[in-house]
């Protein structure tokens, strides 16, 4: 790989539209202009439109006019626009993955690696948009006909987070295009120029005016307020933290809107004595270190049976300890900043909360000195029941270890937090492997892997990590309806 070059930065960067896109037009943000930070350097790297309550309402008329129109597009139609997006994106992958890796910081490899991810809810969702069917029954007296059929929800709200820039927008673009349906999209203040992409490639794809609207805010609570209480808007599909979460479905609850909600995680990662403790530290690096551990599926936790913690934890160590940490850009970087000092703060403060209680720090345990939001990969064990970073989302590349005896604890351990998104569970004893899953409290499983992202998956969480589900042939029905018809023959 070869280290970025400035111009290559400057390119990418310029290419970016960088007003809000409302009714198919690109406008100035009636509150001027928020800058966007390159996590690495904390340095500005260029400035974004700024929407106003007024910007917001607009763009949420936009989406109802354009609402009626599309819902009778046809449904191969919807599919071609989604299509030729996906190859517009795959055919500028790199260009991509520099700017992604510019605004949330993660190296290029990653970057790129979430192109691939992303690209693909578009190509799954063409080839679902043909594939919205209806039935056609007799009534159980045999004397009416029950016809159902399946509608777009219509406008909805799309609110997405800084981790996956590019993903986390197009798993819901997606399958609501394919749907029918129109929209307002909200990324993330942190990362918005990705999305400002994706919206300029399907407006180049041939996305008709109105369907496709995104702002970009200073304040998201003052810009999405309006129109969460407004009764034109049919559709919210929220993904952030469970507290952001709360708020929005407090909110949403007037207005009896849809909901998904895509929540935080506290992921178990479950090691048990018959697994292949190589093939287990290997998951484990996928699932910790995949994102700078800024995932809602990062393991949070690893529960490793008593007997072989110590040798996965010095495994583990001496493959994150042996990481190198940079710019995103640079050469053979694994290891990104964090996204910024807050987060940093809280990573720290996580791991100095365990130490303080009796953790040992293997490997790490510290924030790198100078510019930008570094953090070292760090390993701990000795893990105290009451440490922080047992039920907080720790966010960043920490991995504490932690023993257990048996299967029963392993499986209260792993249930023992308000979360419920995602566990991974890794041993070779297949009668044991459906046990622990039938008993863990999640909406995925990872079995003997670290990753379950995938876009033909239906991903979701259950207890506060939330509910809806995004991905597979279930992530569609969140943009659809059912009606019901009553044929008296
Ligand atoms: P966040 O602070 O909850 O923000 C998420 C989005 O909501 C951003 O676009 C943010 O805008 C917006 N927002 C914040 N406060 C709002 C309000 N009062 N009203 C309306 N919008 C508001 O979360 P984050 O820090 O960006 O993302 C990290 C969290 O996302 C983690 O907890 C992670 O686990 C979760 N996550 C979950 C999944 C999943 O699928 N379950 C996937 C990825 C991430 P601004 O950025 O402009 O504030």
């Amino acid at each position: 790989m070869t280290t970025i070059s400035t111009s290559q930065e400057r390119a990418i960067l310029d290419e970016v539209p960088k007003q809000l896109y409302i009714g198919g037009e690109w406008r100035d943000g009636a509150k001027g202009t928020l800058a966007v930070e390159d996590p690495s350097t904390a340095e500005t790297l260029c400035e974004v439109a700024d929407a106003s309550v007024d910007d917001a309402r607009r763009a949420l008329d936009a989406a109802v006019d354009a609402g009626p129109g599309f819902a009778a597009c046809a449904p191969r139609e919807r599919g071609e626009i989604l299509r030729r997006a996906f190859e517009a994106i795959t055919a500028r992958a790199d260009d991509l993955a520099l700017l992604m890796t510019l605004e949330m910081g993660k190296p290029l490899k990653e970057s790129k690696a979430e192109i691939t991810y992303g690209a693909e809810f578009l190509r799954w969702y063409s080839e679902e948009a043909v594939r919205i069917e209806g039935r056609y029954a007799v009534a159980a007296n045999g004397q009416s006909r029950l016809l159902t059929m399946q509608q777009p929800v219509g406008p909805c709200l799309l609110i997405t987070p800084w981790n996956f820039p590019l993903a986390m927008g197009t798993r819901k673009i997606g399958p609501a295009i394919a749907a029918g349906c129109t929209m307002v999209v909200k990324p993330a203040g942190q990362t918005p120029l990705t999305m400002l992409m994706l919206v300029k490639i399907l407006e180049q794809s041939g996305l008709p005016e109105g369907v496709v609207n995104l702002i970009t805010a200073s304040s998201s609570s003052e810009a999405s307020g309006p129109l969460i209480s407004d009764p034109r808007l049919r559709k919210m599909s929220f993904t952030g933290s469970t507290e952001v979460g709360r708020q929005l479905m407090k909110q949403a609850s007037d207005n009896l809107l849809r909901l998904s909600m895509e929540l935080g995680g506290n992921a178990p990662f479950l090691v048990f004595d018959d697994a292949d403790v190589d093939a287990a530290v290997s998951g484990a690096m996928i699932a910790k270190m995949r994102n700078i551990g800024e995932a809602c599926t990062a393991a949070n936790r690893f529960h490793v049976a008593d007997s072989v913690a110590e040798e996965f934890a010095e495994k583990l160590a001496a493959k994150m300890g042996a990481m190198k940490i940079g710019r995103g850009t640079e050469d053979d970087v694994e290891v990104g900043p964090l996204i910024d000092a807050k987060q940093r703060t809280k990573v720290s403060d996580l791991v100095q909360d365990a130490i303080g209680r009796g953790a040992q720090a293997v490997v790490g345990g510290n924030a790198r000195e100078g510019a930008g939001y570094f953090y070292e990969p760090t390993v701990l064990t000795d893990i105290p029941d009451d440490a922080e970073l047992l039920t907080e989302e720790i966010f960043g590349p920490v991995a504490p270890v932690k023993g257990f005896a048996d299967e029963d604890a392993a499986i209260a351990a792993a249930n023992d937090t308000e979360y419920g998104l995602v566990a991974y569970v890794f041993t070779n004893d297949l009668k044991r492997a459906l046990r622990v899953v039938e008993g863990l409290e999640t909406g995925m499983v990872g079995l003997n892997q670290g990753m379950v992202s995938n876009a033909s998956a239906p991903f979701g969480g259950i207890k506060q990590s939330g509910f809806g589900r995004e991905g597979g042939p279930e992530g569609i029905e969140e943009y659809l309806e059912t009606k019901y018809v009553a044929v008296n023959l």
